[in-house]
C-alpha cells in the first residue's frame, strides 16, 4: 500500500482571509486535519465550508497523537497539519510528527503562509538578508536578561513576547542594547487592532503606555541590527594587540593586530599607547 502525504499548513494568525487557497483546497482534500485545537481550526474550516475530520495534536498529547497519525499515514490516508495560528512547527507542536514522517519514509509537503515572526520582518524595514528567529524569550527575568544578552547579532532578532511581559521585556532591551537601538514593536497583526511601529528603544516603553490595552494582544518584537560586529570585532583585536603587546613595542603590535585582525591600525595603536601609559 502506498503511504498518504503529511501536508504541514500554515493557516491566518488573526485574519481568515490570509488562509492561502492552496491551504484551503488542501484542508479540504485531505482525509485527517491535526489541529492544536480542533475547536480553533474548525472555526476557519465552517468559514471556508470545509467539513473535514478534525483529531488533535498539542503539546500535552503529541507523542501519542503523532504515533495515531503516522499509523493512519502508512496505511495511505493523507493528513494535514495545523496550528492554532500561522505555520505550524514553529513555536508550535507538530515537530515530531513531522521528523517521524520522515523517519517512515512518508512524503511531507509544506504548504507555506503566515507567520508572526515574518510578518513583523518583512515589515520592520531592517536588512534581513539573514536575522535570527529566537521564539519566546524565558519567561523568569533572570533566564531572560542572559538570553537577551545573547542576542547581540548584527542582523535583526525577531522574538515573540507575551503581552503580560512586554513591559519588562522593552525594559530589558533598554538596558542590555541602550537608548539609540530599534525596535520594531509588532502588535496584533492582520487583525483589527494592528499596530506596527519602528522606534529607538529609549521611546518604547513610552509607546507601550500610551494608549489603554496597548500592551494587551499578541506580539513580534524585532530588535534592530547591532553596529555590526564592528564592537565584537574591534573586542577581539584589542585581545590580540593585549597579547602582542606583551613582546613587542605598541607601533609593531598595532601593526601586527590590524594585519591579523583587519581592523584599523590608528585604532589599535591609540589602544596600545593607552594601555602603555596605564602600566
Ligand atoms: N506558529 C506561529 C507562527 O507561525 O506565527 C507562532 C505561534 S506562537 C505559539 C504564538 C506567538 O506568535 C504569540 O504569542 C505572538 O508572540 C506571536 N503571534 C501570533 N499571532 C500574532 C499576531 N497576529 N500578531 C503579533 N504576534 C503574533
Amino acid at each position: 500500500m502506498t503511504s498518504g502525504t503529511l501536508y504541514v499548513v500554515a493557516t491566518p494568525i488573526g485574519n481568515l482571509a490570509d488562509a492561502s487557497p492552496r491551504a484551503l483546497e488542501t484542508l479540504a482534500a485531505v482525509d485527517l486535519v491535526a489541529c492544536e485545537d480542533t475547536r480553533t481550526s474548525r472555526t476557519l474550516l465552517a468559514r471556508h465550508g470545509i467539513a473535514a475530520r478534525t483529531v488533535a495534536l498539542h503539546a500535552h498529547n503529541e507523542r501519542a497523537a503523532s504515533a495515531k497519525l503516522l499509523a493512519a499515514l502508512r496505511d495511505g490516508r493523507s493528513v494535514a497539519l495545523v496550528s492554532d495560528a500561522g505555520t505550524p512547527a514553529i513555536s508550535d507542536p507538530g515537530a515530531l510528527l513531522v521528523a517521524q514522517a520522515h523517519g517512515a519514509g512518508i512524503r511531507v509537503v509544506p504548504v507555506p503562509g503566515p507567520n508572526a515572526a515574518l510578518a513583523a520582518l518583512c515589515a520592520s524595514g531592517f536588512h534581513a538578508e539573514r536575522f535570527l528567529f529566537a521564539g519566546f524569550l524565558p519567561a523568569s527575568r533572570g533566564a531572560r536578561k542572559k538570553a537577551l544578552a545573547e542576542l547581540d547579532v548584527p542582523w535583526p532578532v525577531a522574538f515573540h513576547e507575551a503581552p503580560h511581559r512586554v513591559l519588562e521585556a522593552v525594559e530589558d532591551l533598554l538596558a542590555q542594547y541602550g537608548a539609540a537601538r530599534e525596535l520594531v514593536i509588532a502588535r496584533e497583526l492582520t487583525k483589527k487592532f494592528e499596530e506596527l511601529v519602528r522606534l529607538p528603544l529609549g521611546e518604547a516603553r513610552a509607546w507601550l503606555l500610551a494608549a489603554p490595552h496597548r500592551h494587551q494582544g499578541e506580539f513580534v518584537l524585532v530588535l534592530g541590527p547591532g553596529s555590526e560586529r564592528r564592537e565584537a570585532d574591534l573586542a577581539e583585536a584589542e585581545r590580540v594587540l593585549g597579547v602582542l603587546l606583551e613582546a613587542l613595542p605598541p607601533s609593531e603590535a598595532a601593526r601586527l593586530a590590524a594585519r591579523i585582525t583587519g581592523a584599523p591600525r590608528n585604532a589599535l595603536y591609540a589602544a596600545a599607547l593607552l594601555r602603555a601609559k596605564k602600566r
